[in-house]
């Protein structure tokens, strides 16, 4: 286990801090993002410092500087960002007045805390985008009992979709109810709830915009994202819309990065509904969204996100070939571990495979496949040939 050696001085409030000539990024959190970012960081030349809560996360494993910690203690943070020039993060459990803290503390946190609470806090980001911004966001409303289930349905109709208000990832923390009994169980396992109108979706798509502080902003085409089971599996870029409705959709997402100040990546999940869009969620930093730009754009995502959260020049974010899929790598029901059928998978020319080092479970994120080609069809068979090659479910 290494740890920085020398320790930066702190500088003004909002400023990135210099140790030096080597910038130094913390991340909260070592995960599958955050060993991404570990990996464009490298051909920068800028040191990753992760805070991970056990040595045997995907970033640690890949060789990210490390301190062992738990983004829940103020004090873990706190030692992170002493020897970091900027603090982000690859997850959003982290408590919100703590990110504050840190801020009071004159750390540049990136994107600041204010912004943040934009994709931890689920009511919160409705109201904001909703109610504040005029957006368009389907109906919505906090509800503590069945009764106020059954309320919402009166008005929207069942089914109605229950997503906790915080913590929830990859469909976890988002169930869909169709009666007064079914809401009871849900609200029963605890944490505070918002109901949702369920929205008949067209597709669903994100955009995605890199931003810094200073106000530079690049968008990246907008990318069709194929969801099952509330989990990403599939992206295809660009997404197969009319190109005024793409417009709409990075125009949304610009102007929710300038109205929260996003810095680094901000992504914006899209429902089309009716050929409407509708914002369902944020995610303020690198994202499943964009796993497709490593190969598929100039700049990848997390490129991209480290110059967005150290004020350096963003990166082009065109395309490199007329259509990219991403499958992700899901673990088999068999309970099966992708990296035991790797050569099986690199036999499929033009896939370009990421493993994560994650333990295989049924179901779990394990890895992705992007391949580029002429066309959507041709891309989409490569990448799902080769995920397909390492057990991943159909
Ligand atoms: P998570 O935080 O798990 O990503 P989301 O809010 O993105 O949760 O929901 C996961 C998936 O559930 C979405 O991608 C979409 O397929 C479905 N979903 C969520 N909200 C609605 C809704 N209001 N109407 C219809 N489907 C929804």
């Amino acid at each position: 286990m290494s740890t920085p050696g020398t320790l930066t001085t702190p500088g003004s409030a909002g400023e990135p801090r210099r140790a030096g000539t080597v910038l130094r990024v913390g991340i909260v959190g070592a995960g599958q993002l955050a060993r991404m970012t570990h990996r464009a960081a490298i051909d920068l030349g800028i040191e990753v410092v992760v805070l991970a809560t056990s040595a045997d996360e995907p970033a640690v494993a890949a060789g990210a500087t490390c301190r062992l910690g738990s983004p829940e203690v103020l004090e873990d943070l706190a030692a992170l960002a002493a020897a970091c020039d900027v603090v982000t993060f690859d997850h959003e459990r982290i408590p919100t007045e703590h990110l504050e803290a840190l801020e009071r503390r004159g750390i540049a946190v990136r994107p600041a805390a204010q912004a943040a609470l934009a994709a931890q806090d689920k009511l919160h980001a409705r109201r904001l985008l909703g109610d504040e911004l005029g957006l368009p966001v389907p109906a919505f409303a906090p509800v503590e009992d069945a009764a106020a289930v059954a309320r919402f349905a009166l008005r929207h109709g069942w089914p109605v979709v229950l997503k906790a208000r915080r913590g929830g990832y990859d469909g976890r923390g988002v169930a869909m109810v169709h009666t007064p009994g079914e809401a009871e169980a849900v609200l029963a396992t605890g944490g505070e709830w918002l109901a949702e109108a369920c929205v008949p979706l067209d597709l669903e798509v994100a955009a995605m915009v890199a931003r810094s502080p200073s106000g530079e902003l690049v968008s990246y085409p907008v990318v069709e994202t194929v969801q099952a089971a509330g989990m990403c599996r599939e992206l295809r870029a660009p997404a197969a819309i009319p190109p005024a409705l793409a417009e709409e959709a990075q125009a949304l997402a610009r102007l929710i990065a300038e109205r929260l100040g996003a810095t680094g990546i901000l992504a914006v999940e899209l429902f089309v509904s009716d050929g409407r869009l509708l914002v369902n969620e944020l995610a303020l930093r690198p994202h499943n969204s964009g796993h497709w730009t490593i190969e598929g754009a100039a700049t990848s995502q997390f490129e991209n996100h480290l110059r967005g959260v150290l004020d350096l020049p963003l990166g082009e974010t065109t395309l490199r070939a007329p259509a990219v899929a991403t499958v992700n790598v899901v673990g088999p029901r068999d309970g099966g571990d992708p990296r035991a059928r790797l050569a099986a998978a690199l036999a499929v020319p033009g896939a370009q495979v990421h493993l994560y080092g994650k333990a295989a479970r049924p179901g779990r994120k394990l890895g992705h496949v992007t391949a580029l080609a002429g066309t959507a069809g041709a891309a989409r068979e490569i990448a799902q040939r080769a995920a397909g090659a390492l057990g991943s479910p159909a």
